[in-house]
């Protein structure tokens, strides 16, 4: 293939970056070249295969954030289909994630993934744990359990430590994903209770990096790190896979640590790095109380700052560049479209405070109610098209048919587009809890309290948060006895932490608009004032 921007699979992708350039760093850990990316693709890939991974299966992947997981994940999307699932997650939701992704295995690390692999309804999966040794170097082996029902590990076969192998050797007999096949299935939260299922192919995800190559012009001597989760199109598109794209290096620690941020930006030479306006509250905070020892934000190496996921605070973008010293971008993405859809672009290009700026190789316009496309400066909800949007919900008629519109997909949200093509975002059509990038459904939150004993009716809406943007918070009506606390402690037990409500409303009647229905922006607005009283 004559050049990199001809990759239209994610293995090819890993065909160009330069032998023995940086692709993968852990920091305080093993750095891994592009030749021993690729060998080691090759050999999970082997490995892979010989468990009975076949193109058309789906393997779960819930691995904390390391060198481990990419590499995971550049097998298993080699391979098959990848269903990165959040580690957050309570028993209850794995059940529900592995069943509606109908996966097949399920790839964890050495500690409690024996679990997650149990909690598949149709009986316990194939579980493969992943392992990283000092060199980097990333084994799976197959867990089962013994007489006693204790985990132990066995190799599963000779290719187990086989050593690296030659990228071409390994595709022989193994079948290669193309553009069409489904790389990766995520879950995005609806306005059912149930998340729809999100495919995303090859060509759906290439097209992507290359949007985001050419908006940040990145190359091989850029140095992203990778603070966003995995299990989510921003941490695995925009930072981990369009550097990969461009021949770059990704720096990637287990986690995001205001602690020690700027110590690795400047120790590894980072060039930029994508996250959401709660990290940068979060680095600005930490600047105000820096201590003797604490460097100053920024690196010389510094050339932007991405910001995308949730609304940035025109005050945290002003802040931010003026502390570090280099443009922040705030850019706007979502699972459907395989990431970005629009950025501000990079200077000499105009940043608009406020606004997520123009398309980025993708078609972005205003459509009405009624499927018109409305002129410039009209308010209206934002449509987009291109070759990165996925071609529709998986077992999601009715989805599907409320989101595509004349060829436009529909994105819930809504905006202006000025005469600059700058789209500036003015509020949302979907339901959704928007907590410093995560997305909650909030009839999520209903059902599970709905479960409770003692509730009888239950409203769930996201409020005003200082740092998280938004909150989850719910009203609820009893028909027996329980406190807001216990409520609270309740749905901890059947919902991952981030989606639980802080503070819970008991009330003799749920606030009823006009008509008398039950309309959630109605109750939010009665309640967004009243966090602080009512708290926990
Ligand atoms: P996700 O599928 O988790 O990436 O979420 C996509 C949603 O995040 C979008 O439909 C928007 O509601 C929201 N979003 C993404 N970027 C921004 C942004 N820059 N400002 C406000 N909301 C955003």
């Amino acid at each position: 293939m004559a050049n990199r921007t001809e990759a239209k699979t994610l293995l090819e992708v890993l065909d160009y970056g330069g032998g023995p350039h940086a692709a993968l760093v852990a920091p305080g850990g093993p750095t891994l070249t592009y030749d021993n990316l690729r060998a080691q693709v090759a050999r999970l890939r082997g490995q892979l295969h010989a468990y009975g991974i076949r193109k058309e299966d789906r393997v779960a992947i819930v691995l904390p954030n390391g060198l481990e997981n990419v590499l995971t994940f550049l097998a298993v999307t080699a391979t098959a289909t990848a269903a990165p699932l959040n580690a957050a997650y309570k028993l209850e939701e794995f059940a529900f994630y592995l069943e509606d992704t109908n996966a097949k295995a399920v790839i964890t690390g050495p500690e409690g993934g024996r679990e997650i692999a149990k909690a598949a309804p149709g009986g316990p999966l194939l579980h493969i744990i992943a392992e990283i040794d000092d060199q980097g170097q990333v084994t799976f082996t197959e867990a089962v359990d013994d007489a006693e029902g204790v985990d132990s590990n066995h190799a599963s076969d000779d290719t187990n430590h086989a050593g690296v192998q030659p990228m071409e050797e390994e595709r022989e007999g193994i079948p290669l994903p193309g553009p069409d096949d489904v790389a990766l299935v995520l879950h995005t939260s609806g306005t059912t209770s149930q998340p729809k299922r999100v495919p995303l192919t090859h060509r759906n995800l290439t097209t992507s990096l290359r949007n985001i190559v050419a908006t940040y012009q990145l190359s091989e001597s850029d140095v992203s790190l990778c603070i966003m989760p995995l299990f989510h199109v921003h941490g695995l598109v925009a930072s981990t896979l369009s550097t990969l794209q461009s021949g770059g290096t990704i720096v990637v620690p287990p986690r995001f640590n205001p602690l020690n941020f700027w110590p690795v930006v400047k120790e590894y030479g980072v060039t930029w790095f994508s996250g959401v306006p709660t990290m940068y509250q979060a680095l600005l905070n930490r600047a105000k109380s820096r201590g003797p020892g604490d460097p100053a934000p920024g690196a010389d190496t510094l050339r932007f700052i991405r910001s995308c996921s949730a609304a940035l605070p025109p005050s945290v973008m002003h802040d931010m560049e003026e502390q570090v010293g280099v443009p922040v971008l705030e850019a706007y993405g979502m699972t459907e479209a395989a990431h970005q859809m629009a950025s501000n672009p990079l200077p000499p290009g105009m940043r608009l405070p406020g606004s997520v700026g123009p398309g980025t190789g993708v078609d972005v316009a205003i459509m009405d109610e009624a499927g018109v496309l409305l002129p410039t400066s009209g308010k209206g909800e934002v449509v987009i098209r291109g070759a990165n949007v996925t071609l529709g919900y998986e077992a999601n008629a009715e989805a599907n048919q409320s989101s595509f519109t004349n060829g436009w997909f529909r994105t819930g949200d809504e905006g202006i587009v000025d005469a600059d093509g700058y789209l500036t975002l003015t509020g949302r059509l979907k339901e959704l809890i928007n907590r410093s990038g995560e997305k909650i459904s909030p009839r999520e939150i209903d059902e599970v309290l709905l479960d409770h004993p003692a509730v009888a009716e239950a409203v769930a809406f996201g409020i005003p948060h200082p740092t998280h943007g938004e909150e989850p918070s719910a009203v609820v009506v009893l028909d027996g006895e329980a406190t807001p606390a216990e409520l609270v402690a309740y749905c901890k037990t059947r919902l991952a932490d981030f989606k639980c409500p802080r503070v819970i409303h008991i009330v003799e009647q749920i606030p009823r608009g006009a008509t008398g229905k039950l309309q959630r922006r109605f109750v939010a607005e009665a309640f967004s004032g009243q966090g602080a009283t009512a708290r926990t």
